[in-house]
């Protein structure tokens, strides 16, 4: 079947600029070509603003802002109720594709399947199984904790064999667990070593959480392929990440938002409104140092829009924000062709705003309609789930 989607402009993901008045052609869920506006259209899209579809590069589906170690031991059938809920809103704000960066006991997995099957709306993903920490590090209630660089490997091989698409590695302290500052190592540099070492030989990429300190600079030298969050890290840190085309994922919404947000724990607070505080310079350090930066929710759910406007206030030009979120995010990704653009050949994801996000970022928030693979849906109806299926392009 053959969908024709009537534009009146159009963002390919890469441009500075519009295309205006063509036709997206589809066929089995990707773009087979966009040509001058021919005959009668399926789907109406002149009345906005068309993108391709959003990609968050970290969040996660069964973790909402502020959940510690008391959410981590609710029952996975509990966490799996609240990620299907969790993945219509991200698809509702225009997120068509997540790297999602670790559940407890693998539960982003079922999630995941309920979307492919089609049971319930939400973004396609690459998962990353269980993050892996050691013992008693950052986030050991939800992570594998384990010691020493053969266990780390054994992990490593462990998730891959799971079905982990990308493996979440804990380097550092985090907000979320108490004690211990965000820099604090919770690896050493030969476990470091080893578990990307596994990773890659098995190619398979690597994101470390890492604040910064010395633990963060044992992973950038070691070749991880992300660094996430990277509050702190230092110039000589990001020279080297420049170098090495080390990504840095950004994740600065759920800092200000979980600050002030009264259901998170105090010393949780606390500690996201200093992150908050310090998190603008490091990311405007990352522009002046060329490193690439894309963006993620990390718990804020849907709210890539923040994410956008954040990098536009360090500094990032528009165009780079929209990128971020788009064309960079899917080249960080790089396991789905044309991931974050529109053109022939890409996934059919796309979405319809309101307004002109190469004017205002801000018109990321205005989405009327998403298409994921070819399938339209329109957002926000009164009186219906926040994605309601109307078409199939596939
Ligand atoms: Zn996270």
């Amino acid at each position: 079947m053959t969908l024709r989607i009537r534009c009146r402009h159009l963002w390919d993901g890469t441009r500075d600029g519009w295309t205006t008045d063509v036709d997206l052609v589809i066929e089995e869920g990707r773009v087979v070509r966009i040509e001058a506006c021919t005959g009668e259209a399926d789907v109406d899209w002149t009345s906005g603003y068309v993108i391709p579809g959003l990609v968050d590069a970290h969040d996660h589906f069964c973790i909402d802002m502020g959940d510690g170690a008391p959410e981590a031991g609710e029952p996975p059938e509990w966490k799996v109720a609240k990620g299907l809920r969790t993945a219509a809103l991200m698809l509702a704000t225009g997120i068509t594709y997540l790297r999602n960066a670790g559940e407890k006991d693998n539960v982003g997995r079922w999630v995941d399947r309920a979307i492919r099957e089609g049971l319930s709306p939400g973004p396609d993903c690459v998962l990353s199984g269980v993050p892996i920490t050691s013992t008693g590090g950052h986030g050991w209630f939800l992570a594998v904790e384990t010691d020493g660089p053969d266990r780390f490997r054994r992990a490593v091989r462990t998730q891959i064999k799971q079905g982990a698409g990308m493996i979440k590695l804990i380097v550092t302290g985090g907000v979320t667990t108490p004690g211990g500052t965000l820099i604090r190592p919770c690896a050493t540099p030969d476990e470091i070593r080893a578990a990307i070492e596994e990773a890659h030989a098995n190619g398979v990429k690597v994101g470390a959480h890492a604040y910064g300190g010395p633990a963060a600079t044992a992973a950038i030298i070691s070749g991880v392929d992300s660094i996430e969050h990277g509050t702190y890290l230092s110039d000589e840190d990001l020279m080297e990440m420049s170098k090495r085309g080390t990504w840095l994922v950004c994740t600065s919404s759920v800092m200000t938002a979980a600050a002030s947000d009264r259901t998170v724990a105090p010393f949780m607070r606390e500690r996201f409104a200093q992150v908050a505080a310090d998190y603008r310079s490091t990311i405007a350090r990352a522009r002046k140092f060329g490193v690439r930066v894309v963006v993620g929710c990390d718990t804020h759910h849907g709210h890539l829009a923040d994410e956008a406007a954040f990098l536009v206030g360090a500094g990032y030009t528009v165009l780079e924000a929209l990128k971020a979120c788009t064309a960079d995010a899917g080249a960080f990704l790089a396991g789905e062709p044309g991931l974050g653009r529109l053109a022939p050949g890409s996934r059919a994801d796309a979405v319809l705003l309101r307004g002109d996000p190469l004017r205002d970022v801000a018109a990321l928030k205005g989405v009327t309609a998403v298409m994921k693979r070819g399938h339209v849906w329109t957002v926000g109806l009164p009186g219906t789930p926040p994605v309601l299926p109307t078409g199939d392009g596939s």
